[in-house]
């Protein structure tokens, strides 16, 4: 089987907030509600209700600057609440930026695509990770995309083994350009180790595809961009 997925288009993320690089201890007296209403579509009318949720929210932000993992997949929103946007989505053991901790339990995060967004700090922890330890140089940054066994991702190589002559395994196996990353290197990517067993004629350069089960989990992981790190 061969990858032979190509890229749709890099999603960007549009940051809704500066990254605040301010002194510790200083609080942030971000304007929720006008944030909120400016993430609303052009045309579309303000309903009430939600607005008026954003004006009784008054979250306080205290900037800080510590470097967290996540301990699971996260969804990372617009602003500090599960009922937000979801601008963007973390994989487990993920370094994150911590950028300010707001005082109803979320904390505003940059990400490596320097995308700002709030998670939960249930999923936060400030210990290194036992999947982090063995992360060596960084290899620079790579598109990430996923593919899956199927017709539509794999074409006439579907269901059959990889390039290496091993069948994928999800979240193991990755197709790489065997010029950037040759069959069989380990690599890391968010903390969590892969290996290079498959190669795809739509992975060229600086490009990672991502093995999964499911053709719905390919498609909703969409396309991201992702510091490669070798392992030591
Ligand atoms: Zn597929």
């Amino acid at each position: 089987m061969r990858a032979k997925q190509k890229i749709a288009g890099i999603c960007v993320l549009a940051c809704l907030f500066t990254a605040t690089t301010a002194n510790a201890q200083e609080i942030i007296d971000a304007d929720y509600s006008a944030a909120m209403i400016s993430i609303m579509s052009e045309g579309e009318v303000p309903q009430e209700e939600p607005v008026q949720e954003m004006e009784q929210q008054n979250v306080q932000e205290l900037a800080i600057q510590k470097e967290s993992y996540t301990t699971d997949v996260l969804t990372v929103r617009a602003l500090p609440g599960t009922e937000y946007e979801e601008v963007g989505k973390l994989a487990q053991y993920t370094k994150v930026n911590v950028i300010g901790v707001c005082d109803n339990g979320w904390s505003r995060v940059q990400m490596g695509s320097g995308t700002v967004g709030f998670v939960s700090n249930e999923y936060l922890s400030d210990i290194v990770p036992s999947g982090a330890q063995n992360i060596g140089e960084s290899l620079g940054v790579f598109t990430v995309t996923y593919y899956c066994a199927c017709e539509h991702c794999c074409g006439g190589w579907s269901g059959g083994p990889t390039a290496s002559g091993a069948y994928p395994v999800a979240d193991w196996t990755v197709a790489a350009d065997p010029e950037v990353l040759p069959l069989g290197t380990h690599i890391y990517i968010n903390g969590h180790e892969y290996c290079v067993e498959d190669t795809g004629s739509g992975v060229s350069g600086n490009h990672i595809d991502i093995y999964v089960n499911d053709h719905s989990v390919a498609v909703n992981n969409g396309v991201a961009s992702a510091e490669v790190f070798a392992s030591k």
